[in-house]
Formats: C-alpha cells, sequence, structure tokens
C-alpha cells in the first residue's frame, strides 16, 4: 500500500498495519456462492427475511449469513473477502509445504519459498536466537552521536524496512508519468494515524495510554530496566506527537495537488537545512539524485526543527523502539505475543458489544492466528511473484482469465455510453473524459513479467536474516527504478490477493487472480449475479479514474487540469452529494463516516453499480428474459449479487479503526450506499419513496 503514494484506489483496504485484521482462515466457512450444484450463485439462507428489502436491503441479504458466520477469535473482521483470501491461503500453504519438501535446485524460486517459509516455521530456532538479528542495528543506533549519525542510521534502517521518521521510495512522477522519480513522504508512526495522537476524546486518550505501555513492554523484552522503559515510551509518544502535529491530514493525502512538490537539491536544503539529502541519496546508492518529490513539505519543515530540538539520546530511543516494531512478528515468541496484545488485541480487537446496528453480536477472546498462516502471508509479502508464479498456474484456468476480459470490455463500453448522454457534462470534457476511458489499460490474473528474485538470497537458517534480506531486495528493486523508463508490466498487487485497484498514474485497472472466484465471480452462476459481483468490482475500479482523485489524471496518467470549469463545478457539487451522504452513517456513539475521507471509494461503488447494472441489462438485450429464481427476479438477483461481496461482521474496535483512518466505507454501508441513491433498485423491489432504502436527495454522477 506504501508503494504508490497516492495514485491507488483499490476495492477494500490493502494489508499493513491491519494485517491482523484481512487475512484469514477456513475452517469457519459456511456454504457460500458456488458451493452448492445447481445454485444461481446465490445461497437464500443468506438472507433474513424478517427484514423488509427496502428498509435495509443489506439486513434482508445477508442478515442470516451474519447471523450464522460469527467472527473466528483470531479476525477482526470476517466476510467474503477474508473468507475467500483464507481458501486462497490454505492453498498457498500446500504450495508452501510442497516446496519445503522438494530439495529443489539452489536458487531456484521453489527453494526460496520452501525455505523462507520453513524459517519462518522454526520456532525453536527463532527463539533460539532470541534478539541476536538486531544486534548490528542496535550497535549502530547505539553509536550515534550527531545528528548526521542520527540520519545515515535511519538511512540504513529505512533499506532494512524499518519506517523510523519518514518514508523514501520511488513513483511515476505524478505531472510526467513516464519518469520515475524518488519521492520522500511523511511518517515515523507507531500509531495507525496522525488523529490517534491529536483527538482528545476518552476513547483516544485510551488508546494513548495503552501504546505508552506496549512501547514500554517492548523495550522492556529488548533488555532495559522497567522503570527506564516508562520513561522511553512517554519520550517516544512525545516525538512521534511532534511528528503527527505536522503531518498531512488524510483527507488532505487524498488530493494529488496537495502532495506535489517536486524538489531541486537546492530546494532541499531551504526545507531541511539540517538534514543533508545528498548524505542520503548517497547512502541508498544513488548519489546521482538531484530532484525528488516531497509529498508534504510542512512535515520535512517541522521533522527538521526536531532534528536538533530533540535530544540525540531521545532519537536513539525512538529508533531502537521502531526497529523491535518493525521486527517483532520475526523474533521469539515473547515479542510476537506482545506485539498481538497491542495491534491485534487493543487496536483492533473486541473489547466492546457491538453497536445497535450490528445484530449479531460477536463473542470470544481473540487469539492470534496460526503461525502457518503468519507465514504463508510474510512469503506472499517477500516473493510474493514467486508464490504467485506458482498458485496461477494450480488455481487460476485461461477461462476465468477470458470471462474476466469479457467483462471488463462489457462494462468499459457500458461508460463509454453513459458519458455520452450525462446531461451535466459538455462536450469537451466529455471528449476527454472518453479519451481517457478508451486509453485504460487493463491487467487480469498475473503479470507477463514475473520479478526476478535471482539477487536474493534465501535459506533455513535465520527467518530474520531473511526478512532484512528481503526488505533490503525490495527497497534497492524499489530505488533502482529511478530515472528510468517506467515498466508498464509491473504489478502492485500479488496473484493471490483478493483485491483490485486502479492506478491513476498508469490509467489502469488490475484484477489479480485471487478474487475471480465466488462469491465475485462464479463460472456456474447466474449472469446476474456475476454482475452485481465481480462486474460491480470491475465498473468500481473503472470509475476510480473518474473519483475525486483519479478524475484529476488524463488519459496517459498525468495530473492535469482536463475538465471545464462548469463541468468541474458540476462534478464537484455531485460529489459533495455522496459524502454528505457518507458523513450521515453512524459507525459507533458519535463517530460517523467521514464523508470526504471515503468519498473516492463512494463514488466508485456508485459508479460501479451503476454501470455493472447498465451492462448487464444491456447483456439481456435481444434474448428472452432469463426466469425467476427462488422468487427472485433477474433485477433483484444483480442486487443480492453486490450485498454478497459485502456480507461481514467486524468488531467494533476495528470498525472504529477503520473509520478513522481506511478511506473504504465499512461493508455495511457499501452494501446499502449505492443502492438508495438507484432507481434501478427501488424499482426491481418496489420500494416506495418514504421508505429507508430510497433516498429523499438521490447522487447521481454516473
Ligand atoms: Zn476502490
Amino acid at each position: 500500500m506504501s508503494k504508490r503514494f497516492f495514485s491507488v484506489g483499490c476495492i477494500l483496504a490493502a494489508v499493513g498495519i491491519l494485517a491482523v485484521g484481512l487475512a484469514s482462515v477456513g475452517l469457519h466457512a459456511s456454504a457460500r456462492a458456488g458451493d452448492k450444484p445447481n445454485s444461481w450463485g446465490f445461497d437464500t439462507t443468506n438472507l433474513d427475511k424478517t427484514c423488509k428489502p427496502c428498509d435495509d436491503f443489506y439486513q434482508f441479504a445477508m442478515g442470516g449469513w451474519m447471523k450464522s458466520n460469527a467472527i473466528p477469535p483470531e479476525y477482526s473482521s470476517w466476510g467474503s473477502f477474508t473468507q475467500l483470501a483464507d481458501k486462497n491461503q490454505q492453498n498457498l500453504r500446500q504450495i508452501l509445504e510442497a516446496a519445503a519438501g522438494a530439495k529443489a535446485s539452489p536458487g531456484s524460486n521453489e527453494q526460496k519459498i520452501g525455505d523462507f517459509y520453513v524459517s519462518c516455521m522454526d520456532t525453536a530456532a527463532i527463539d533460539a536466537a532470541g534478539t541476536k538479528p538486531l544486534e548490528p542495528e542496535l550497535t549502530r543506533i547505539a553509536a550515534i552521536k550527531s545528528v548526521a549519525d542520527l540520519q545515515g542510521v535511519t538511512e540504513y534502517l529505512h533499506s532494512r524496512g524499518v519506517g523510523a521518521l519518514f518514508r523514501f521510495n520511488s513513483t511515476q512522477d505524478a505531472k510526467d508519468s513516464n519518469r520515475v522519480i524518488g519521492a520522500a513522504f511523511q511518517g515515523g508512526l507507531g500509531l495507525p494515524e496522525r488523529e490517534y495522537y491529536l483527538k482528545e476524546d476518552d476513547k483516544s486518550k485510551q488508546l494513548r495510554e495503552a501504546y505508552v505501555k506496549h512501547v514500554a513492554k517492548m523495550l522492556e523484552l529488548l533488555g532495559d530496566p522497567a522503570n527506564q522503559s516508562a520513561a522511553e515510551a512517554a519520550t517516544i509518544l512525545k516525538i512521534e506527537t511532534a511528528l503527527a502535529s505536522a503531518s498531512m491530514k488524510n483527507t488532505d493525502l487524498r488530493d494529488p495537488d496537495k502532495t506535489y512538490h517536486k524538489m531541486m537539491l537546492a530546494d532541499l536544503k531551504t526545507l531541511t537545512p539540517n538534514f543533508s539529502w545528498e548524505a542520503y541519496f548517497g547512502a541508498t546508492g544513488h548519489p546521482e539524485l538531484k530532484e525528488i518529490n516531497v509529498g508534504q513539505p510542512d512535515f520535512f519543515k517541522a521533522l527538521d526543527t526536531q532534528l536538533t530540538a530533540t535530544p540525540v539520546g531521545d532519537w536513539k530511543t525512538y529508533l531502537r523502539w521502531h526497529l523491535v516494531n518493525a521486527a517483532a512478528p520475526g523474533l521469539p515468541e515473547k515479542f510476537v505475543a506482545e506485539d498481538f496484545e497491542f495491534r491485534g488485541r487493543t487496536l483492533t480487537g473486541a473489547k466492546e458489544i457491538q453497536p445497535r446496528w450490528k445484530r449479531c453480536v460477536q463473542a470470544g477472546a481473540k487469539e492470534i492466528q496460526p503461525r502457518w498462516k503468519r507465514c504463508v502471508q510474510a512469503t506472499d509479502r517477500v516473493l510474493g511473484e514467486a508464490l504467485g508464479q506458482v498458485y496461477v498456474q494450480k488455481y487460476f484456468p485461461p477461462e476465468a482469465k477470458a470471462r474476466a476480459l469479457e467483462m471488463v470490455h462489457n462494462l468499459i463500453a457500458a461508460l463509454r455510453d453513459d458519458l455520452q448522454t450525462l446531461p451535466w457534462m459538455g462536450p469537451a470534457t466529455r471528449t476527454q473524459a472518453t479519451a481517457k476511458l478508451q486509453a485504460f489499460a487493463v491487467k487480469i490474473g498475473y503479470t507477463d513479467k514475473w520479478r526476478d528474485y535471482s539477487a536474493l538470497k534465501i535459506d533455513r537458517k535465520s527467518y530474520a536474516e531473511n526478512q532484512w534480506r528481503g526488505a533490503e531486495f525490495d527497497f534497492g528493486r524499489r530505488l533502482n527504478k529511478i530515472g528510468k523508463p517506467v515498466d508498464r508490466t509491473e504489478w502492485g498487487m500479488t496473484p493471490p490477493t483478493v483485491n483490485a485497484y486502479n492506478n491513476s498514474s498508469m490509467n489502469e485497472i488490475v484484477f489479480p487472480a485471487g478474487i475471480m472466484q465466488p462469491p465475485f465471480y462464479d463460472p456456474n452462476a447466474d449472469d446476474a449475479v456475476n454482475y452485481g459481483g465481480m462486474g460491480a468490482v470491475i465498473g468500481h475500479e473503472i470509475t476510480h479514474g473518474f473519483d475525486d482523485h483519479g478524475s484529476k489524471f488524463d488519459g496517459q496518467g498525468n495530473l492535469k487540469d482536463w475538465w471545464s470549469p462548469e463541468d468541474l463545478k458540476n462534478f464537484k457539487a455531485r460529489a459533495a452529494c455522496v459524502s454528505d451522504q457518507f458523513d450521515a452513517y453512524v459507525v459507533d456513539g458519535d463517530l460517523h463516516e467521514n464523508g470526504k475521507l471515503v468519498l473516492g471509494e463512494s463514488i466508485a461503488d456508485l459508479g460501479g453499480l451503476t454501470i455493472a447494472y447498465a451492462a448487464y441489462e444491456k447483456s439481456l438485450q435481444g434474448k428472452p428474459r432469463p426466469p425467476d429464481k427462488d422468487g427472485f427476479t433477474p433485477e433483484q438477483r444483480f442486487f443480492l449479487g453486490w450485498a454478497q461481496v459485502w456480507g461481514a461482521n467486524e468488531r467494533i474496535e476495528y470498525a472504529r479503526l477503520m473509520a478513522n483512518t481506511n478511506p473504504h466505507p465499512l461493508p455495511r454501508f457499501r452494501g446499502n450506499g449505492p443502492l438508495s441513491n438507484m432507481a434501478e433498485f427501488a424499482q426491481a423491489f418496489s420500494c416506495k419513496k418514504d421508505e429507508p432504502m430510497v433516498r429523499e436527495q438521490a447522487c447521481k454522477i454516473w
């Protein structure tokens, strides 16, 4: 998710801090679409017939499923995405266990994925090594005497995947999409984002107290005396709070104009006189860098002040924390357990009863995921295209790719038709929008050019060493792209991923093999359900090219103003309708969805569903009308297909974390939100004007 700074919109949050909540298990899976022979792709036991479709469609369609699918103890949320990801993980486990036992030739991808997995599973060796794998880093941190030393060690930690102070990466130049440039980005926080440090409500304060305790505990595990580690943790919170205060708000981060500040070395020197970018670039192996994008100049200005205002000793404490924080999942059990205690249990866990709108009450203490799952995920992160290559051979038939392509083209055609008749758009903008749509690149299943891992050494000796080398390989790979032509064959997700994305700088839509399965797409299911599921997911990604963020990029992927002022005004007014709609949704207590934060995703859901519906209707033209099934018309089945994709239960802390940080609305609001704007939905279920699923002021963009 951090590989591309801003130009990616996807169907749900990428993994990262939320890894605990997003990856999955299988034994808990109940029957879903496609499991039953002769099914039309929707299991009617998912329904909650006590709820009327026009009152709360999501509850009507998926209430039965939600009631009978409690969240497994090791998850923060449980739904279609997690269930399918879980199934994929079990398949990956088989691949990895086979590779581990295969005596593959040294240096081959098979040897690497097998050995990486084995090293991760070898808890005896991990426990025996203790904190030894951190010693080289700890020694470097201990030797810091000056700000110059501090920045040298910061670069070293960056190269090993430790996110201290800020982030540095390569990115396409937003205004010259054929160029790859370096980019510096705000960062350096241990909590999910700035508001966690600044909000003054009781819950936020409690969470900060828990965080300080967690930081202290981790430092104690590293060997610091208890009384000392408490003071150190307070220092760390102070440093991070200063960084958080200077960080850009997540709503502003979505605006590519606000994060584009290309600077030459001289500008950088003025911006951060205490930080030598020349030294930093030299240390990364790229002394030739003369110009980078600085995503948030105000953040770097404040960081620069902090560099000298904060005693060097405090910085050393801060770096030790970020080191152990990043390395924790690969360290002995006590580190893993404490890391989970905070990130899994406190930040995303179930410590409270469900809000009123969540009718099925979840029970149970939370557990950490079994080790094999964490190891499958780790292998996917470090060697994803080596593992994915085997995965697609086994699990992604060529027919699936052909079918998905056909659907994508139908969806693009539907939006093209829509653009021609859109009442609020003038001819000049219409021409540009159509050209952008024509220029969309479509990627399905997996990359045509697999990543070359030959420079990455992996063995069975040390899991921590494998992790470090993996991070170094990736840092080097990303920075080596700077100054070279853009590689348009690259993928930002691995093949088994249950997700999809739109990258505005590439003007492309990408659908990994992992998502093209039931309940998103089922070759044996009714077309209506497939269009409501995978069709709307495809439509969602297409529409991202025209949401509040994507609409700022042209067909070549350049950040460029191609809208007439009048059309832009119209677009913004229509977008404001969607933003207001989501602002009104109550997540928990006084916490609402943040309309501005979820605007892009909400526009994409509404637009995606609208064009998927149009494409489905078009596919029926000239054919006999499909019969009703289990009493549902084809149009009704389309909307059931949509709700089915969003069926999910979440723990309340997880829901709060999502609402605070995630540009995707909660599944419940995605399930109902767009439908309540669509006359097609009201018509399909004969909903009347004053019923809850019919909004008085319907939002309509595409
Ligand atoms: Zn999206």
